[in-house]
């Protein structure tokens, strides 16, 4: 954050303020773990604070300090909405753009006049809010609330409840601080965040060692169906619908498959397709090792976005036909994909 919207910021938060904080729908670690540790950290302040998402998350983040509190709009919309229109603050965390909370919250929010304040590390912000905290050079929103905490010379302030939210996120979207976003200031806020009392084993175990029977047989089969294409090193997975309700899916099952494929020797750009028939869209998740950019061709061709080398997007064709539509794209990248 600059100077000017420290100042803002610290002027906002002098009086007691009534605030909601909301991240992206189908929230991960980086989006629950920042918004929940937000929320400790404006309640330690003296503040009102609600955290409400999308829909519903993972059971592997249900753990997380504060869980219980999680307003799920999509479930308990009456009251997410009355708590976000009571709201005389509103924080958005790990998205860029308002139609990423869904149709429903993005109505909701374009209609409320509240204050909004974005925290983000997605690419092409939308100009909504009074303050605007985007940095798309930190690997994760919950390394940007650390910076938030600190701008505000609260650094004393933090706890294990705060710690261990951020640092979950902080996990998860560096890839356990391997991706090539991990930086030598990561590594300065995850000790702080150690120096606070966190169980940093405890917290790997509660989110990677948590997998049923079936996840993994789910798995098993995400990896058979993997196909690779040599010449344009590039690997993807498909799961059908009736592969997922075979394997008993539950949200979450399918993170972190679409990794498989980039740690294939000679595989920079990989994809995993996963049919929602519920919501009559193919799901996408991009990833890419080097320049190669997943978020530019997310745009393009995927109605998605999100960083150079991870990114999402959805199609409406079915999943052999975006398959088919896929592989027919690969040959505008030649420059980038061909060795
Ligand atoms: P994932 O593949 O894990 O769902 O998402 C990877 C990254 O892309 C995340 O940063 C996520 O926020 C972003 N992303 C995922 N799906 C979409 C989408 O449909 N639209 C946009 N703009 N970003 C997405
Ligand atoms: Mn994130």
């Amino acid at each position: 954050m600059n100077d000017e919207q420290i100042k803002r910021l610290k002027h906002i938060l002098n009086t007691r303020q009534n605030i909601v904080i909301i991240p992206h729908k189908n929230p991960d670690g980086d989006a629950m773990g920042s918004t929940l540790g937000l929320c400790h950290f404006l309640t330690k302040l003296g503040h009102k604070a609600k955290v409400v998402v999308p829909n519903d998350y993972p059971d592997f983040l249900k753990w997380l300090p504060g869980s219980e509190e999680v307003i799920i709009h999509e479930l308990n919309t009456k009251h997410s909405t009355s708590t976000i229109e009571k709201a005389d603050l509103i924080f958005t965390l790990d998205f860029n753009a308002l139609h990423r909370a869904g149709h429903s919250l993005e109505k909701i929010l374009n209609n409320a006049d509240t204050r909004k304040i974005m925290i983000d590390h997605h690419q092409q912000p939308e100009d909504y809010a009074e303050i605007t905290y985007s940095d798309v050079t930190i690997a994760s929103t919950c390394e940007m609330v650390y910076n938030v905490i600190e701008n505000l010379g609260k650094v004393s302030k933090l706890d294990a409840s705060i710690a261990t939210c951020l640092y979950t996120g902080i996990m998860t979207d560096t890839g356990s601080f391997k991706f090539s976003s991990t930086s030598s200031r990561t590594h300065f806020i995850v000790g702080k965040l150690m120096e606070s009392g966190i169980s940093h084993a405890e917290i790997h175990q509660n989110v990677f060692d948590s997998n049923s029977y079936e996840r993994l047989q789910l798995l098993g089969r995400a990896l058979q169906n993997l196909k690779i294409i040599p010449e344009y090193r590039t690997a993807y997975i498909t799961l059908s619908q009736s592969e997922l309700d075979e394997f008993k899916f539950r949200k979450g099952d399918t993170e972190g498959f679409v990794n498989y494929g980039l740690s294939i020797k000679g595989i920079i750009f990989a994809a995993i397709f996963i049919e929602n028939e519920q919501e009559q869209i193919i799901k996408i998740s991009l990833r890419s090792k080097g320049t190669f950019s997943v978020n530019a061709f997310s745009r393009a061709h995927f109605n998605g976005g999100g960083h150079n080398n991870a990114a999402g997007g959805r199609s409406e064709l079915s999943l052999d036909s975006t398959i088919e539509k896929f592989i027919s794209i690969l040959p505008e990248y030649q420059k980038d994909l061909a060795q």
